[in-house]
């Protein structure tokens, strides 16, 4: 058995190192060169964008249609694997359209960098301390970014707090900063950590956590769209998706079904814009569940005509600069695709894809159900998986579904049927 303790593979070329995982898991010479393609990435720049590389790691980028965002037209990329979401997306812009599209809106672009402080021997008095000296924790932070600052942006405000821990009280600092048009985690990073000498000499005690949060509470974005019950398929399907919405408002086991289902829309532009979707996942899971219970991101209420009225808040750190937004190609051409000129613009869309993509999802459960209108996307999923080639997909689609049985041994059945008629 070959072993995985391997020293110096960083210091190995791509090549190098592919040809040793190749060796390790004994790879074909196609399945080599299916992990080591690059596609649009420069080798060169793969290599350096993370550690080890060995390839890269393709998704499909489909475009969503029909969406209108504050009366802009916007063609929406998303980088997806799993089928039905870009179709679901366009679908549901398609019928918000007819009641003006979306409205969006954004908080400033403000994150938070906290500062942990242990062994504070008169914690009440330490968070004291530290509000008092703000402006002068505020100018050692902007100090660190000028560029920010030119920007527009930099660390605007100071809150502190005393917590109860097992380890007993804590002071956690929060400082707050503008970071424009950067998902700000590089720019926060920087600023708490050059904070903390002076949050430690004015608190008197030690200094341990210095980072940014993902609960980004102050850099909400929000989505509001009607869909007229005419163009959704009447007050029955009205009702169904209200009744779909209390059952997640209710119940945490489904309403985190439901949140994925928006994530899947939110996450798809994330995505193919570069920026990071850990962090955003990370912002709104904990943002639904703030209060002690996991709520919906989204609220669905019928208006006085009858029609559903959405809305969505969620946080949404997300760049147009730094990180992979500055560095990957296919991502400056999406951004670019986009037309949007600030992050809040963007964050504007992805709140409204994220509404978009949670009006389909309760709107096919409410009515035909998820997997049944999702068939032949899931059949031709099942008959590549079954080993369909180009020229046999759609026979074995058509059979699968006509059958209901979407299965890989029942596609492979059909294909040996197929083939032995051949
Ligand atoms: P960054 O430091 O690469 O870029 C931000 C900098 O760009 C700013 O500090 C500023 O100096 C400059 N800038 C130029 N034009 C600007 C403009 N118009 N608006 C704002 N700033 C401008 O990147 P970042 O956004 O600070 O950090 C993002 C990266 O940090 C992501 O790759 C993310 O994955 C990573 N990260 C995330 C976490 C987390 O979420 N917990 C932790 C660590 C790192």
């Amino acid at each position: 058995m070959p072993t995985s303790e391997i020293s110096g593979f960083y210091k190995k070329s791509m090549e190098e190192r592919l040809a040793l995982v190749k060796r390790f898991a004994g790879l074909s010479a196609e399945e080599s060169k299916a992990i080591g393609t690059t596609g649009a990435l420069d080798p060169a720049l793969v290599d350096r964008m993370i550690e080890n590389v060995v390839g890269a790691m393709p998704l499909p980028l489909g475009i969503a249609v029909n969406f209108l965002i504050n009366g802009r037209d916007y063609l929406v990329p998303m980088a997806i694997e799993e089928p039905s979401v870009v179709a679901a997306a366009s679908n549901s812009a398609k019928m918000a359209r007819a009641a003006g599209g979306f409205e969006a809106h954004t908080t400033e672009p403000v994150m938070i960098g906290q500062i942990q402080v242990v062994d504070v021997p008169d914690p009440q008095a330490a968070r004291m301390r530290v509000l008092e000296i703000k402006e002068r924790i505020l100018e050692v932070c902007n100090e660190k970014d000028p560029v920010l600052v030119k920007f527009g942006g930099g660390a605007r405000d100071l809150e502190a707090r005393v917590i109860e821990t097992h380890r007993g009280p804590m002071v956690i600092v929060h400082l707050l900063v503008d970071c424009r048009d950067a998902m700000g985690a590089n720019a926060v990073n920087t600023m708490v950590e050059a904070a903390a000498p002076v949050v430690e000499e004015v608190t008197g005690g030690r200094v341990y956590l210095r980072i940014i949060s993902n609960l980004a509470v102050k850099r909400l974005a929000r989505a509001k769209a009607t869909f007229p019950k005419d163009a959704i398929g009447g007050d029955e399907v009205v009702e169904g998706i209200l009744e779909a919405y209390a059952f997640a408002a209710a119940d945490p086991y489904r309403c985190a079904t439901h949140n994925k289902g928006i994530m899947n829309g939110v996450d798809a532009v994330v995505i193919a814009t570069g920026n990071d979707w850990r962090a955003v996942e990370a912002g709104a899971h904990s943002y639904a569940a703030m209060g002690g219970h996991y709520g919906p991101l989204t609220t669905w209420e019928k208006n006085r005509d009858g029609d559903l009225v959405g809305t969505i808040e969620l946080p949404l750190a997300v760049g147009l600069v730094g990180g992979a937004t500055a560095t990957h190609p296919t991502a400056k051409a999406n951004v670019k695709l986009l037309g949007v000129k600030t992050a809040q613009e963007l964050a504007q869309i992805i709140a409204a894809v994220g509404l978009a993509q949670n009006f389909a999802a309760l709107r096919a459960l409410a009515t035909e159900g998820i997997q049944r209108g999702h068939m032949s996307l899931h059949a031709r999923n099942i008959a590549v998986m079954a080993g369909a080639t180009v020229d046999e997909v759609d026979e074995v689609v058509r059979r699968l579904v006509s059958e209901r049985v979407i299965r890989v041994d029942r596609a492979q059945d059909i294909l040996k049927e197929i083939r032995a008629k051949k």
